[in-house]
Formats: structure tokens, C-alpha cells, sequence
């Protein structure tokens, strides 16, 4: 006869009598939960943005010493994160970041994880901080601090058009560009003016890009013009293929099975480099066709 098992739980101790059923019919009785499981699928035929922020990066740049505006090693950073990012995930078009965020752009026709939602978000949002957390020591000296990690959250948008989605990172751009020039100058007015940050806070209420250049110019003689581009205009992480004069056609039919491993395959060969330039133009778009096809380039 079996003698009852007992189970030591926590401060609990309870006596089974039979013993643990690990049948499949236990399997069948329980595997009902699964039906609680509810995964959104994004919208096909759409552009997928994840976009990956920073969580507290306020506090952590405090605590870390970055520097002000811009500290270029925690920008070479994120930029490597990212990097590693579009290289593990081939479904990734192209990456735009700024500042603690980035913005992952997956191509329309992806069936990454049957699109669904939290697959796609938790992957980019996980693959780019272990490579932020791991890359670390080499880009700054002072050691990661267990109280203060580096965390991301991460949201996913479904852009229906192109020109929903060129409108989408024109936003981001622009936004960069107004920060980074409030940033610089304001910075300018505490550490060369000696200015407190409330009254240089005062001082750039109401005024337009045009007052921000010229008291950067008459007060310090810092052209903004020649301010580094990473920091004017952001970061661009793309496959490199050899650039093309004219717009391509659009894609026709659907890709067959065959053809779309063809295509991920040389994707996933190809270099992935990060720029620094204006994505507002359509020279930018025109140049490199395969961002909008999702076919791969010319080899450079
Ligand atoms: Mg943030």
C-alpha cells in the first residue's frame, strides 16, 4: 500500500494521500487555461514600430555622470544596442534614435511571431537591453550599479502608409533637433554664462529657434551649425547596400517561401551601419529603395 506523501510547504505541512498524477489525462484536465491567453496580432499589411524608451534615464544620467547635453559614449551606446538589434532581427528595416529612445521599423509584409503584439515588443525590448547592459564596460569606465540598471519599456505602433510612417520618424527627427537645440543652449547659458538654470529657463520661454541660434552665436560664438551631427540630427541604424539614383518600382506579387528566405538570408549577411543624417528628405529614401521594398540592395 502507498504510505501518504507529505509536502513541506512554506510554514504549511500537508499530507497527500494519493500520489502526484503527472498523467496525461492530469495534462487534459488542465490544459483549459490556455484558452485565457489572449494575443493581439497586429494589423497586416501595416508598418510595425516598436519604439524602445529609457525608463527613469533622468535619474540614472545623474547618476552616472553623463555629460550635459549630450554625452556621446551613452549615445555610442545606445547606438551599438541598436545596431546589435537590427542585426538579430532581420525583419527590421530600419532604426532611428535619439537621446534614451530608438524606434525599430519593421517592414509591412513582416510575419515575424504571426505579428503577434508582445512577442514582437518584448523581443526588441529584451535583445536591445541585454545588449545595452552587456556592451557597458565598454563604453564607460564606472561599472553598472545593481541599484541603478538600465531599464527600457517598449510600445508598438501600426503605421497604415508610407507616408504615415515617413511622417512618423519626420516627428521623431524634428523633435530631436528642437531638444537637442534647447539643450544646447540652455546648457551654454548655465555652464559658459553662469547662469542659474531657472533664470536660463526664463530667459528661453517663448523664444523660437531663430533667438536660441543667435544668443548661442553673439553670447558664446557657438555656430549650432557645427555642432556634431549625432547630436543635431539623431542616429540612423540600416543594412548598408550600394545607394541607387532613382526610386525603385514598387514590389508586385507576394514573395514565395523560397524567395523570402532567399531575401532574409541576404539581409542577414549584410553590414549594418549607423548615420547620421537628414531622414526628412526624400534623397534619403530614394537612395536607398530597399528600405521601402524590404528587398535587399545592391551589395556595396
Ligand atoms: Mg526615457
Amino acid at each position: 500500500m502507498d504510505k501518504p506523501t507529505t509536502f513541506q510547504h512554506g510554514k504549511f505541512k500537508a499530507s497527500a494521500v494519493h500520489r502526484l498524477d503527472f498523467s496525461e489525462l492530469t495534462l487534459t484536465r488542465y490544459e483549459y487555461v490556455k484558452n485565457f491567453e489572449m494575443s493581439e496580432i497586429l494589423l497586416p499589411n501595416t508598418w510595425i514600430v516598436v519604439r524602445i524608451d529609457g525608463r527613469g534615464f533622468h535619474k540614472l544620467s545623474a547618476h552616472y555622470a553623463f555629460s550635459k547635453p549630450n554625452d556621446r559614449c551613452a549615445l555610442d551606446l545606445m547606438n551599438y544596442a541598436a545596431t546589435h538589434t537590427v542585426q538579430s532581427l532581420s525583419d527590421v528595416t530600419i532604426a532611428y534614435g535619439v537621446s534614451d529612445e530608438f524606434s525599430f521599423v519593421f517592414h509591412k509584409a513582416t510575419t515575424l511571431f504571426e505579428r503577434r503584439r508582445e512577442k514582437i515588443v518584448s523581443t526588441v525590448v529584451s535583445t536591445f537591453t541585454a545588449a545595452y547592459v552587456l556592451a557597458w564596460g565598454r563604453f564607460f569606465n564606472q561599472p553598472l550599479d545593481t541599484n541603478m540598471l538600465p531599464t527600457f519599456d517598449g510600445r508598438a505602433v501600426c503605421y497604415p502608409s508610407w507616408e504615415n510612417l515617413r511622417d512618423y520618424l519626420n516627428w521623431r527627427q524634428v523633435d530631436c533637433h528642437i531638444n537637442n537645440l534647447y539643450n544646447t543652449t540652455f546648457w551654454a547659458l548655465v555652464r559658459k554664462g553662469e547662469m542659474a538654470a531657472t533664470d536660463a529657463e526664463e530667459l528661453l520661454k517663448g523664444t523660437v529657434s531663430g533667438d536660441k541660434n543667435e544668443i548661442l552665436w553673439s553670447r558664446f560664438g557657438i555656430n549650432y551649425n557645427n555642432e556634431p551631427d549625432m547630436f543635431k540630427k539623431g542616429s540612423v541604424v540600416l543594412r548598408e547596400y550600394a545607394l541607387e539614383d532613382f526610386p525603385a518600382p514598387e514590389p508586385g506579387e507576394p514573395l514565395s517561401k523560397t524567395q523570402a528566405d532567399k531575401q532574409r538570408k541576404a539581409r542577414q549577411k549584410a553590414k549594418v551601419i549607423t548615420l547620421h543624417l537628414d531622414i526628412i528628405k526624400d534623397d534619403f529614401w530614394f537612395q536607398r529603395p530597399w528600405l521601402k521594398t524590404g528587398k535587399p540592395g545592391k551589395s556595396v
